[in-house]
């Protein structure tokens, strides 16, 4: 679908994901896209035959540039690059974390399982066990030939991006300005509908959620008509948007504040004690727990940051209680 002059939104689809599909956007002058998709043979042919309606092939294909490198917005790049070496684009971070990654994932079993004690998860623990095999997969970093800074500029054909970082929901997320057009390529920082799933692990030393903050007051009153998301459907009103998100952190807030008086310290249950918008707590399976723990986790170490709660180990569980 052409969504602005020479501008195409491709929708590559993703299996087994309730999100369905991952927008890539095609720059036609310049032959360029702005992610990919999931690594998967039919995701490949979707967005071939998709090209193919705007008389491009595959082979034709000059650059990506990358938002962020989770794996549904980069996992098919390796896919394409079996037809074309395509240049990649992304945040300097991203080199960065995939060294920082490498690292980690020889430890994925024995970090996880460490993470889910300390979280106060360690009653999962048997359940995490059956599934050590799971991690063993050894990760391979994706060739990253430009590495980009936040103020860029992208000068292709008839267009050109300014690249904002916006570390939060990946700490090498960047959002792309078109000035001219007012269009903002925004991936995964600002969603028309969904909050974006900002989380943080226990062997990490960063404040994602205070970034995230930090990005949205980046982006909130950028001269723009148009966003373009990497899911869902395209949106207009940014400010409104991103005041939106704004409330939901602070109601977050709020709630584990609460769950912090009522006596709850663990992450484990404190997360127990949110509302999620997915389904209640009891019903989550093991591995969405986990996730809305990690966002708890998020959340707490935001207000640890602040000043406004204590954490202290105890036994070998992280405790947090209100200052
Ligand atoms: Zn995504």
């Amino acid at each position: 679908m052409q969504v602005a002059e020479g501008v195409y939104q491709f929708k590559v689809p993703m299996r087994h994901n309730p999100l369905g599909y991952t927008y890539s956007y095609f720059l036609k002058e310049s032959k360029t896209l702005i992610d990919a998709g999931i690594p998967d043979w039919g995701s490949l042919s979707a967005l071939e035959k998709q090209l193919g309606e705007q008389g491009t092939h595959l082979k034709d294909l000059k650059r990506i540039i990358i938002t962020h490198m989770h794996n549904d917005h980069v996992g098919l790049i390796e896919y394409i690059r079996q037809s074309v070496d395509v240049e990649t684009l992304a945040h300097r971070i991203a080199d960065e974390r995939q060294e920082e990654q490498i690292r980690v994932y020889k430890e994925m079993y024995k970090n996880t399982s460490e993470e889910l004690q300390l979280m106060g998860g360690g009653s999962f623990q048997q359940f995490l066990s059956r599934f050590e095999h799971a991690f063993r997969e050894d990760p391979k970093p994706l060739k990253l030939d430009k590495l980009l800074e936040d103020g860029d500029t992208i000068d292709l054909d008839g267009i050109s991006l300014k690249v904002i970082w916006t570390p939060g929901h990946a700490a090498e997320h960047i959002c792309l300005h078109d000035m001219d057009r007012r269009i903002l390529f925004s991936g995964d920082h600002v969603l028309p509908k969904i909050t974006s799933h900002v989380s943080l692990h226990t062997w990490e030393k960063r404040d994602p959620l205070g970034d995230y903050l930090n990005s949205l007051n980046k982006v909130k009153d950028l001269p723009v008509d148009l966003i373009l998301p990497g899911h869902e459907h395209n949106f207009t009103n940014l400010p409104e948007r991103v005041s939106q998100l704004f409330k939901h952190h602070e109601a977050r807030l709020v709630e584990v504040k609460e769950a912090l008086k009522s006596g709850k310290s663990s992450v484990f249950d404190v997360a127990g004690a949110i509302h999620w918008d997915s389904r209640p707590w009891l019903v989550m399976d093991f591995w969405t727990k986990r996730m809305a723990a990690t966002e708890t986790y998020a959340h707490l170490i935001y207000l640890k940051n602040k000043a406004e709660i204590n954490e202290k180990t105890i036994d070998g569980i992280l405790h947090y209680s209100l200052a």
